[in-house]
């Protein structure tokens, strides 16, 4: 692990240029949720002027514009966000402004298809580089959740089957769940949704069942620390494998159906993390996100949302050890936030997430001036039908208490 006043002394401390990242190309990645196109010629990021060209280009747009910048961003696009914030924090901004003409969101795709759900049909959202993807959404492809629910409908169990999606999700996904009456959740909310779901079922003590979609961790977390269900409840679908890799006794026997998916960011840390830093740092305080594995959480003494882990630090005492297992933006932030705390990154190794990196000040600026001169670009419009559907199981979520 490294102390992140390591890292903002370091070569880490600004961000390297995107082009190491996946190279923008034509035409779109049918296979994944994000395009890979770029229709304009953008400023070069080594061009002296990004910050004082996004200044302008955003004072000219003034509320007809509005800017939204996830946690994971990189500091130089959220020193240009009106309103920072999770996916659904920042979705629900989104639809609290319906003056803003145009919804410029500095995030993943997932994250601007959900503010295309909840904003007016006068609003139109834009990403600034549509190469940014999630590879969490990316593991469930509506197809293959298609093809799970025929196999629960084979075994006997659909019927006695609530699928709940995470809020990292394709829009397909969510409205594959708003169609089978379903929820989205955050991970801020699984365990109330969870309950919810198991209500409708027969509760946590009956037979029915949940089918989580994508995180496997989120679920697993959620189910064995809130709802205190056990491991043996849960499997895991597979969906490169015949029958998701599961028996019908299995899926029969099951309570938590876990779809075969992971955060590539919070995948990364270990119980080997956990235990060097608790080696290092005599009385530091793990809090890691519930998006890490099981042994990584029940060896962590906190565990929680973005948000929670945000509230958590700033409610800390004074010369506190903290190492939080979460993207190292929001890490880096929260340590420059909190100079009277020792603030550790969990991991050895530096671990953006990458595809949220690709939201840089070019592709802003490019962004931004293109709707100075009249020009819509990345627009991200999900389909009627499936923003209908999608809307009914976000619905749901707002419906829940707690939100
Ligand atoms: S941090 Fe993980 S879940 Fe979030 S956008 Fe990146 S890959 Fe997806």
């Amino acid at each position: 692990m490294w102390p992140v006043s390591t890292l903002l002394n370091s070569s880490f401390a600004e961000p390297a240029p995107s082009p190491a990242l996946l190279l923008l190309g034509q035409g779109a990645d049918l296979a994944s949720e994000r395009g890979v196109e770029c229709t304009g010629e953008l400023p070069p990021a080594s061009s002296p002027d990004l910050v004082e060209r996004a200044r302008v280009a955003r004072e000219a747009l003034g509320d007809r514009a509005f800017v939204l910048g996830h946690h994971y961003q990189r500091d130089d696009v959220i020193a240009f966000a009106d309103v920072t914030g999770d996916s659904f924090k920042l979705a629900r901004e989104a639809a609290a402004r319906p003056e803003a003409e145009f919804i410029v969101f500095c995030g993943v795709h997932f994250m601007a298809e959900s503010a295309d759900i909840l904003t007016s049909d006068t609003q139109q959202v834009l990403l600034p580089d549509l190469a940014a993807g999630c590879s969490m959404a990316d593991m469930a492809a509506i197809d293959q959740v298609e093809e799970c629910w025929d196999v629960l409908v084979d075994a006997g169990v659909a019927h006695e089957t609530v699928p709940v999606t995470y809020m990292n999700s394709t829009a397909s996904i969510k409205a594959f769940t708003g169609r089978h009456g379903g929820t989205v959740c955050t991970s801020s909310n699984a365990e109330v949704a969870l309950r919810w779901a198991f209500d409708r079922v027969g509760g946590i003590d009956g037979s029915g069942k949940v089918l989580f979609m994508p995180d496997q961790h989120l679920g697993r977390n959620t189910a064995l620390l809130g709802l205190g269900l056990t491991a043996d409840d849960c499997v895991v679908f597979d969906p490169r494998k015949p029958g998701g890799g599961l028996s019908v006794d299995q899926l029969r026997d099951a309570r938590m159906i876990l779809w075969r998916g992971h955060c590539s960011v919070h995948g990364r840390f270990s119980v080997r993390n956990v235990h060097d830093i608790r080696a290092a740092v005599p009385g530091v305080n793990v809090l890691v996100h519930p998006e890490c594995t099981n042994e990584v959480v029940e060896a962590a003494d906190y565990v929680g949302s973005t948000e929670y882990i945000i509230r958590r630090l700033d409610a800390a005492e004074p010369g506190s050890a903290w190492a939080l297992g979460t993207e190292l933006n929001l890490v880096r932030r929260i340590a420059q936030a909190h100079p009277d705390k020792q603030v550790h990154y969990l991991d050895s190794t530096v671990c953006f997430c990458s595809t949220m990196n690709r939201i840089d000040l070019p592709h802003l600026v490019w962004t931004l001036e293109s709707l100075v001169a009249g020009r819509v670009v990345n627009q991200v419009v999900v389909d009627a039908d499936d923003a209908h559907w999608a809307r009914v199981a976000l619905d749901q979520m707002l419906a829940l208490p707690g939100l």
